[in-house]
């Protein structure tokens, strides 16, 4: 699979992650995939276990506790000696990283599974990636009128070249265009990965010559993600040619890119000139009322498929579109989360539990933490002063609050027993044992006790000094 270019490492691993996740979201839908699944990254694979990582402990508990049965199982069926799977937590990957290609590796690679040469193979549009669901602002006017004009009036710009930072709407369009003209007009649609994975196995299967017919024969060539096609000087020529004839025929060529064509980078220069020659047009970061549609159109479309009206507060609703600035596919991620949320919990998260559900999109980073703030909470919270708390008494109302307190301590810093004991009045380190157990055991059999705890554990690591 050309998927597993994208893969460093993949002499390291057996497992095509990439099919294991197409597979998921298959099986999973599309919500719980971009929601939960699209973040999963292969870390290690060992003889009978594999370690996966995700971004925030939470989506490991939730991925752990819903989805993880579903995901060995899929994992088994390609290699069944996996018996068990262990997450690490990666915080802010390198989003750079996931995107890098070596090609030389590739080309070298056995591994690469060869598929049967079928239109389906070039051509893989999205149904549901239409004009008509693209929303428009002043960020993306321009490339969104340009991809119209040109599946309204063939060779008016050509090439059209698009171009913009992650999750901005690129393949989108190149989806809308294609399926416009598809219907009159053969289109073939095919990522710059894609094109140079043929292009490999047309060479080592000696097809070189239908490999060249078959991109020659088409009306409409869209190419995604063209910054990809680095490198490979033999590829790059028989593109240009390609590309050549095709303008000649007076076939539409589109092409997408994260950057115009003069910063394209290992790709010949009269390639890039000739990406130049066309219209260029760039999708900008959306701005503050474009998040905001795209958000409530978002909350409509879910509002109409569940048949049940997310009423996400405007409070939360600011936070996501005040937050999310730079990427549309992580905004409506962020709306379907929450909605998976409110399914599994029957009820809509609070703010403070937002945060948790967003940490990762809404880089949020956790509080550091110490004594002093967790005492104030738990004060806060059970509406007893800190004297009362750090005093000698055994009032029933003071000792809960109190083993709370002392109980959080434990498990958000690293403070030790005895360290924990003189914050809290130079208890015994005894007692502090007997306090974290004493919550350990109630968590367990009281829901509301287990219920507050998560909630002081929430306002202790993510809500803003001010708002405590
Ligand atoms: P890119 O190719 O630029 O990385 P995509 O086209 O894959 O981005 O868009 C990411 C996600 O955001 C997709 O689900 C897409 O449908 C959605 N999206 C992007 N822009 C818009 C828009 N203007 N209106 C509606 N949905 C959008
Ligand atoms: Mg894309």
């Amino acid at each position: 699979m050309i998927n597993t270019f994208t893969n460093k490492n993949l002499e390291r691993f057996n497992l095509d992650w990439e099919l294991i996740q197409s597979e998921l979201r298959l099986k999973l839908g599309t919500e719980v995939y971009e929601s939960w699944i699209r973040k999963i990254k292969l870390v290690e694979e060992f003889n009978n276990y594999i370690l996966l990582s995700v971004p925030t402990r939470f989506i490991r508990d939730w991925i752990t506790s819903r989805y993880l049965d579903q995901i060995l199982q899929n994992i088994k069926k390609h290699k069944k000696e996996i018996i068990r799977i262990e997450f690490k937590i990666i915080e802010n990957r390198d989003k750079k990283l996931e995107s890098s290609i070596d090609l030389s590796q590739t080309v070298k690679d056995e591994k690469v599974s060869f598929i049967k040469d079928t239109h389906l193979q070039y051509t893989r549009i999205d149904p549901n990636k239409r004009f008509e669901n693209f929303l428009t602002g002043s960020s993306n006017k321009i490339a969104f009128e340009a991809s119209l004009k040109v599946s309204e009036n063939f060779s008016y710009y050509n090439p059209l070249y698009i171009y913009g930072g992650v999750g901005l709407g690129k393949t989108h369009l190149l989806n809308s265009i294609g399926h416009q003209m598809n219907k009159n007009k053969k289109v073939m649609f095919i990522s710059a990965e894609r094109f140079m994975y043929q292009f490999v196995k047309s060479i080592k299967s000696n097809d070189m010559v239908k490999f060249k017919e078959y991109f020659r024969n088409t009306d409409v060539l869209l190419i995604d993600d063209i910054q990809f096609m680095n490198g490979k000087e033999a590829m790059q020529e028989e593109f240009f040619h390609t590309f050549n004839a095709l303008l000649e025929k007076g076939s539409q060529i589109i092409v997408s890119a994260d950057r115009p064509p003069n910063k394209l980078m290992r790709i010949q220069e009269r390639i890039k000139s000739r990406f130049s020659g066309g219209l260029v047009v760039d999708i900008q970061k959306p701005e503050y009322d474009l998040r905001k549609k795209i958000l409530n159109h978002k909350i409509n479309e879910l509002t109409t498929l569940y048949s049940e009206k997310l009423n996400i507060s405007d409070e939360i609703q600011d936070l996501i579109s005040t937050k999310i600035k730079t990427n549309i596919r992580e905004l409506i991620g962020a709306i379907n989360r929450i909605a998976s949320f409110s399914r599994i919990y029957n009820k809509l998260p609070s703010l403070a539990e937002t945060k948790v559900v967003l940490k990762d999109l809404l880089n949020l980073k956790e509080n550091t933490v110490n004594i002093d703030i967790i005492q104030t909470v738990v004060c806060k919270f059970f509406k007893i002063s800190k004297n009362e708390m750090l005093s000698s008494r055994r009032s029933r109302y003071l000792v809960r609050p109190r083993q709370t307190a002392i109980y959080l301590t434990k498990i958000l810093t690293t403070k030790s027993l005895p360290e924990i004991g003189r914050e809290f009045s130079n208890r015994d380190h005894t007692t502090i044992i007997h306090s974290v157990k004493t919550i350990e055991k109630l968590k367990e059999n009281n829901p509301e006790m287990n219920d507050n705890i998560n909630k002081l554990k929430n306002i202790i690591l993510y809500n803003k000094q001010d708002e405590i």
